[in-house]
């Protein structure tokens, strides 16, 4: 399934399954950004890769937010941010905060801009 077009590269982003540290999860990824295990095991970008565009469905799980969706990503890749739904520590209200695509971490939060 094609989420959208790549803001880097103008590639198709699509969305595949994968497993991070045991546990189910979703990879949104750019058609042009592939990544394999080398010699070395070490998980890098492939040598005919041309862009880096990958989201985590989990990026923002440190926030407590589960799960990026494959809408939100469409949203994203769309309108170049959307409104995420974060969670404080436990017992604390939700709030929201605008997320941007971001090189190096795939997505980032705009901490400094109140959403409505
Ligand atoms: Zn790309």
């Amino acid at each position: 399934m094609i989420l959208g077009k790549c803001p880097y590269c103008g590639g198709d982003v699509i969305e595949r399954k994968t497993v991070v540290r045991g546990k189910k999860a979703k990879l949104y990824t750019c058609e042009n950004a592939r990544k394999e295990y080398d010699d070395s095991e070490q998980f890098v970008f492939t040598s005919d890769s041309t862009c880096t565009f990958r989201i985590y469905s989990n990026a923002l799980l440190r926030y407590n937010k589960r799960s990026i969706g494959s809408n939100e990503i469409k949203n994203l890749l769309n309108d170049g941010q959307i409104k995420v739904r974060l969670h404080g520590r436990s017992g604390s209200s939700e709030y929201f905060k605008y997320a941007i695509t971001d090189k190096e971490y795939g997505i980032s939060i705009l901490w400094d801009e109140e959403c409505d």
